[in-house]
């Protein structure tokens, strides 16, 4: 399922606060969703629990019942004049009949990409009249959406991400809004832990050939029974490094007695080296 269909669904949820809400849901919807005849409206809802939301509320406001044709669901003749006259009087009076207007509009005709590619919301819109209203009632809660025009329709536009998430939220009751924040923090995760292994792949070949190094050079001084000539420092380190080839200096530094640094770390390591060469050369 797409973003927008989660989205939408989500919104299905919503209960309406007052019962001015339901009409204005529908007013939205249909300011936006599919096509306008001379008589007819033909429409294709993305989902079963968003048909079921629409088609509810047409029985109970109006007593419609859309006919299925092809995929799409058609209001037409008698029931298409009712629909229009009834939803295109000033049905939006009340704060939460504004937003059942906007999520009715999203659900007629919206879209929001997920939040792991760019940041976008938008309204398709039939005409300009409807776009302006839906604009102003953006504006009323503060949104700054702006307008485009593509095909046949009107485009409202949102594009960042805070507004974006409350908007979302405006229109769910919060819901919405926090499943986009969720999948925002997800990816802002993944990204971060990706340029962790990244970084890591790199880090850790350097990182074993070091060790090695360092662990060749260990065993090299204690096979010629030196080690024990060794000072305090040095031979703590190289203990260290025996038990854990895989660590890296950093974390080897915090296991010392003194809490080295990952430079002290690497001064001391490099002398076990320097000792076991001088080693060969005697
Ligand atoms: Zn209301």
């Amino acid at each position: 399922m797409s973003f927008s269909s989660e989205i939408k669904e989500i919104l299905c949820k919503t209960q309406y606060e007052c019962p001015g809400c339901r009409l204005s849901e529908l007013a939205g919807f249909f300011a936006c969703a599919g096509k306008n005849g001379s008589d007819e409206v033909r429409f294709s809802v993305s989902n079963k629990v968003l048909s079921l939301r629409i088609c509810n509320a047409l029985k109970s406001e109006f007593g419609i019942f859309p006919e299925n044709d092809r995929r799409r669901l058609v209001i037409a003749g008698n029931d298409f004049k009712k629909l229009y006259t009834e939803i295109s009087t000033d049905v939006v009076i009340y704060e939460c009949c504004k937003i059942a207007y906007i999520r009715g509009a999203f659900l007629g005709g919206g879209s929001v990409n997920a939040p792991d590619k760019k940041y976008h919301i938008e309204f398709g819109v039939k005409s300009d009249e409807d776009a302006q209203r839906l604009l102003g009632v953006l504006e009323e809660f503060d949104f700054r959406p702006k307008i485009t025009h593509r095909k046949e329709k009107t485009v409202v536009y949102i594009k960042e991400s805070s507004q974006i998430a409350e908007l979302l939220g405006y229109m769910s009751n919060g819901r919405a809004g926090l499943e986009f924040l969720s999948v925002q923090v997800e990816k802002e995760l993944k990204s971060s832990a990706q340029r962790q292994v990244n970084c890591d792949s790199a880090n850790l070949e350097k990182l074993a050939k070091a060790s090695s190094k360092h662990i060749e050079a260990i065993k090299r001084i204690k096979a010629a029974h030196k080690w024990s000539t060794l000072p305090d420092v040095l031979r703590e380190i190289g203990e260290l490094r025996l038990k854990n080839p895989d660590l890296s200096l950093e974390a080897l530094g915090k296991m010392t007695e003194q809490g080295i640094g990952k430079s002290g770390v690497n001064h001391r390591l490099n002398r076990i080296v320097e000792y076991a060469q001088n080693l060969r050369k005697d």
